[in-house]
């Protein structure tokens, strides 16, 4: 059984939800998604924590009020061990957290670096993260919730998931600082590092959440039944 604490501060929380669902089925791995809207419910029970894309200022604001991001951040400290996956503006929050704290990732990250939404792209990543293999489980097989998202069409190559190819949709993405990068890489794009592992946290300038390619978040479940 893992318990994936899911940040609902604003963003791609549900097609995170959604994924966590489909990897948890094809690891067949027993899935409790706690939804934290505000610091009190950051407890120690969890196992991991995600920390979806959208827009980091919004995500800032809307922590304000029940002070959520800085008990994520308090929880990071207290479980260094345990596994965070952070996607675009959740990798944004990783890499620079609030005034006084320090990064969690050895790397600095620039954001809007490439460009504006409309200079958003999708394009291919090299992945060298080994994730777990799971059974083949569809998307249209996945229970969705309210909102009934549809993870976007993925290549061939992508849904068979045996090469080292990820769909990567950057979505007014950030960029790492490439000089800056002193931890793992584990996904380019061309000669650009795009994804870094810092201990177990995970941090991706994409969207892997938004396709039908369940490999990093099945990472994350197992390496949180590794590491409790
Ligand atoms: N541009 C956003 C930010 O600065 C990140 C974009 C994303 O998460 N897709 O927070």
């Amino acid at each position: 059984m893992v318990r994936v604490g899911l940040a609902m501060l604003q963003g791609a929380r549900h097609e995170h939800a959604e994924a966590l669902r489909a990897a948890s089925k094809q690891l067949d791995v027993h899935l409790e998604i706690v939804e934290l809207r505000s610091g009190m419910e950051v407890d120690e029970h969890l196992d991991c924590l995600v920390l979806p894309g959208g827009e980091s200022t919004a995500m800032r604001k809307a922590s304000q009020s029940e002070s959520l991001l800085p008990a994520l951040y308090s929880w990071m400290e207290e479980f260094p061990g345990r596994p965070v996956l952070g996607t675009c503006a959740g990798a944004i929050l990783l890499a620079s957290p609030e005034d006084s704290k320090d990064s969690f990732l050895r790397a600095e990250i620039s954001r809007n670096a490439w460009g504006r939404q409309r200079d958003s792209f999708e394009a291919d990543v090299v992945i060298t993260l080994e994730t777990p293999s799971g059974m083949k489980v569809l998307p249209d097989s996945v229970s969705r919730d309210k909102f009934n998202h549809q993870p976007l069409p993925v290549g061939e190559a992508s849904l068979t998931e045996h090469d080292s190819l990820f769909p990567g949709v950057f979505i007014r993405a950030p960029r790492f600082i490439q000089s800056s990068i002193e931890c793992t890489p584990v996904a380019s794009f061309g000669e650009e590092i795009v994804g870094i592992l810092d201990g177990n946290c995970l941090a991706l300038t994409f969207h892997p959440e938004l396709t039908g390619d369940y490999r990093f978040h099945r990472w994350l479940l197992h390496q949180s039944l590794l590491t409790n």
